[in-house]
């Protein structure tokens, strides 16, 4: 056709026009940081102390291991782990956060409990995509961490919010989520030690825990990415401990730990010494949707 002869265009019938992604990504904790950061004035010399984004590497005084680096740095001059791995992660991986993991728990998880991730953030996708049964409903705290609604509300599961109680150390107000649950509901999530809140689980509180979901027959999510950041005098319990009681899936990563965020490693894990998640195909499921969804780097999950 010649220039200026091209026939009129149709109407442009795209758009990004998905309000389930619009829902889920305008309260993203990102989305926020970042139009936050566009609000500044950037000619004032005042130095912005960035307390939105968790990031431990953003800050001199905290250094990834050279232990770590070197082994880093040793598996990608190796040339041996150019290659796609399995979707369930690499095996050494998995091994290597099974036996992590066991050392606190009262029995034994493997490598087939344990499913690498591209992070936490990772996840926490991965889980809400495979709990979202049509008309499934799961429990998030308030105050949370957004990725759980942003993940939930992009896959069609419904959430609802119980309370974590100030007055309580932030507890989880038990009484309240026995109040919301119905029957379809699948799961609650808890983040120990907490963001935002900071404070860290007692065994008591995390046993009561347990008990509330075993008695509505629900699943436990708990996201432990920052184990062991416990600065106050209550030590962290991961919640697997009480993994008899109710099915509880562990959720962690090396960012926040390990100070390496930008790594994009972490893990989901079966702490469910009962069975009830493989009885319940979750562990199939999560790989099959890894299957689908992207892959943490290959080399970062080997030791050299
Ligand atoms: C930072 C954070 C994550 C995400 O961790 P990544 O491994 O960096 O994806 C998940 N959950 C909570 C509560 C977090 O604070």
């Amino acid at each position: 056709m010649e220039n200026g002869g091209e026939a009129a265009a149709a109407k442009w019938r795209f758009g990004a026009a998905n309000p389930a992604l619009h829902a889920a990504s305008s309260q993203s904790l990102r989305s926020i940081v970042t139009r936050l950061y566009d609000t500044l004035d950037h000619t004032d010399p005042r130095p912005v102390a960035p307390l939105g984004h968790g990031d431990p590497s953003a800050f001199a005084c905290f250094r990834a291991a050279p232990a770590a680096v070197d082994a880093l740095a040793a598996a990608a001059l190796s040339g041996k782990h150019n290659s796609y791995a399995r979707a369930a992660g690499v095996e050494e991986a998995r091994s290597a956060v099974a036996a992590h993991l066991s050392r606190e728990l009262p029995y034994e998880i493997t490598a087939g409990d344990v499913v690498m991730t591209a992070g936490c953030n990772h996840a926490i996708e991965v889980m809400m995509a495979v709990l979202a049964a049509p008309g499934a409903n799961v429990l998030l705290p308030r105050p949370g961490y957004p990725m759980y609604e942003s993940r939930a509300a992009l896959c069609g599961l419904e959430f609802r919010h119980f309370d974590l109680l100030p007055d309580k150390s932030w507890e989880v107000d038990l009484d309240g989520v026995e109040a919301l649950a119905d029957d379809n509901t699948v799961a609650m999530v808890i983040v120990n030690p907490n963001n935002p809140c900071g404070c860290v689980y007692s065994y008591d509180h995390l046993a009561k825990i347990a008990e509330t979901a075993r008695k509505l027959g629900i699943l436990v999510i708990s996201d432990e990415v920052y184990d062991h950041c416990a600065f106050g005098s209550k030590p962290f319990v991961p919640m697997g401990v009480f993994g008899g009681t109710a099915p509880v899936v562990t959720m962690g990563g090396i960012s926040k730990r390990w100070m390496v965020p930008g790594w994009r490693l972490g893990w989901i894990a079966a702490t469910d010494p009962n069975g009830i998640l493989r009885d319940k195909k979750i562990i199939e499921s999560v790989i099959g949707y890894r299957a689908i969804s992207v892959d943490p780097v290959t080399f970062v999950q080997v030791s050299s």
